[in-house]
């Protein structure tokens, strides 16, 4: 079949393939475009490094059981909303998950395990999430039930292993949470090691059910091999890793620094980080769990250096005390990875004109089909000379967060009294991580925007933006 050619049935719906009915090429030529245009004043871009096949390529799948118009039903959110529409396949997930979650959805009857129906709180599976490690062929099923009660869990298993004997670990979430967040922290293995391992760059990574890892390993390695070479490093160089998840890009450049450190806000991938580098033998790598921009603040406050920093941001950029002290700090190099461009131009701004020169700038398509894409740049410090001196004072830099000012609680009971509606952690999160406020729940998320997520309504976001200027968060 001409893959040019392939047709999705809730292609509408789900509003994740964007570029799913464009010629390949064109696609890329169209992404080059755009990022090309953004960081213009800045830098030439040299170009996008696309996939040989664009399908099939995401390594973690999930889908929702419940209940639609009273029926079961399993699938994607349609976009912006709450309703499920049945999907068996997706052209750009791992065809292996799409089965092992059929045949979930198959068994259930025989099992008499009922789908989570939202509205009356009945029913017991809620999502079936599937992680394949592609060079380990290992494969992770989580199912996040309402409750931890399962009956015949063992017997389910076993019948699913009959059908799948490629299934390595499968792990039940216990998830009763009223907000439509997929993964809580309760976990408990029903078959296999809990987790899956996977190979980057010659190096091994442990994946839970809740870690990070980015979504295609294929062109991840591309882009993690050119993040490193650009670094130019030569075993004699102290190392910053920011915004390092669970250590990847710090540990694939620790054989060529002499130490690595690395930051990193959410705890969990701080423990996988550093079960990651004992896995590895890596002596040389320290991890922190911090704010990036405090982190970097704290250390330009003690006059601590570090000659390369790489950065790999969420989409909503950096901060700006980060770049500040960054500044301050006057790394040689900056590698800076970005999967939101928009957020790439603006920081590259406050960087060229902090005395840093754009050296070389490429894209990496990591989705496939959909708008979204990675670029990786390279910047280096100019004498001082040749650059305008910008006054830095950092105490003047606010490095609390502005994510610490108001709890979700408040937001939430300031927006029932005002508005006399409810809103849920993740319209909240939702509407933070649009003003580019960083959001540690929304950790078990892709880096890339998950179309699977429902929206969040527009009245809603108007009452919670409301609530944030109320709050001074924005
Ligand atoms: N470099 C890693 C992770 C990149 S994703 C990789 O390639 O796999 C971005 C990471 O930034 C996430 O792990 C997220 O938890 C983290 N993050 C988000 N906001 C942060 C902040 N303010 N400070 C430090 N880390 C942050």
């Amino acid at each position: 079949m001409d893959k040019k050619k392939m047709t999705c049935p809730v292609e509408k719906k789900c509003g994740g393939c964007r570029y799913l009915n464009l010629d390949y090429s064109e696609e890329l030529k169209n992404k080059e475009d755009y990022v090309r245009r953004l960081i213009k004043p800045y830098c030439r871009l040299s170009g996008i490094t696309g996939m040989e096949d664009p399908f099939f390529y995401r390594n973690k799948v999930t889908r929702v059981f419940g209940m639609e118009k009273g029926k079961p039903v399993y699938g994607i959110f349609e976009e912006k909303s709450h309703r499920i529409v049945k999907t068996e396949k997706c052209l750009i997930e791992d065809e292996r998950a799409d089965a092992i979650i059929n045949s979930v959805w198959s068994l259930l009857r025989s099992f008499k395990i009922r789908v989570y129906d939202e509205d009356t709180r009945v029913g017991l599976l809620r999502y079936v999430m599937v992680r394949t490690g592609r060079l380990t062929g290992e494969v992770m099923v989580t199912l996040v039930t309402a409750s931890p009660v399962f009956p015949s869990k063992q017997n389910f298993c076993k019948a699913l292993k009959k059908l799948h004997p490629e299934i390595t670990t499968i792990v039940q979430n216990v998830n009763s949470r009223t907000d439509s967040l997929v993964l809580s922290d309760k976990e408990n293995v029903l078959y296999g090691k809990g987790f899956i391992e996977d190979e980057l760059c010659g190096k091994r990574f442990k994946i839970s059910s809740k870690s990070f890892y980015q979504v295609n390993p294929i062109q991840t390695e591309i882009l993690y091999r050119k993040a490193v070479d650009y670094a130019g490093l030569t075993g004699k160089e102290r190392v910053l890793d920011a915004y390092s998840g669970i250590g990847t890009i710090g540990i694939i450049a620790s054989d060529k620094a002499k130490e690595v450190i690395s930051v990193e806000l959410n705890g969990d991938a701080v423990k996988d980080a550093k079960i990651n580098a004992s896995a590895n033998k890596i002596k040389n790598i320290s991890f922190y769990k911090n704010d990036a921009g405090k982190f970097m603040v704290d250390m330009a406050k003690k006059g601590e250096k570090v000659d390369v920093v790489f950065m790999d941001p969420p989409r909503q950029g950096s901060s700006e005390d980060f770049i500040k002290a960054l500044l301050i700090m006057k790394p040689k190099r900056i590698v800076y990875v970005s999967c939101g461009p928009e957020t790439l131009a603006r920081d590259l701004k406050l960087l060229t004109s902090g005395g840093y020169k754009v050296e070389s700038a490429e894209c990496v398509d990591m989705f496939p089909k959909t708008e979204h894409v990675e670029t990786v740049v390279l910047l280096s410090q100019q004498k001082p000379d040749d650059h305008i001196e910008i006054e830095i004072n950092l105490d003047e830099i606010d490095a609390t967060g502005a994510e610490t000012k108001a709890t979700y609680k408040k937001i939430q009971n300031w927006v029932q009294e005002k508005y006399g509606f409810h809103v849920t952690n993740l319209n909240i999160a939702q509407v933070k991580q649009r003003h580019g406020i960083i959001e540690r729940e929304n950790y078990n998320k892709p880096k890339s925007e998950d179309s699977r997520q429902p929206r969040c309504p527009e009245e809603k976001v108007k009452a919670i933006e409301d609530a944030l200027r109320h709050f001074q968060m924005i």
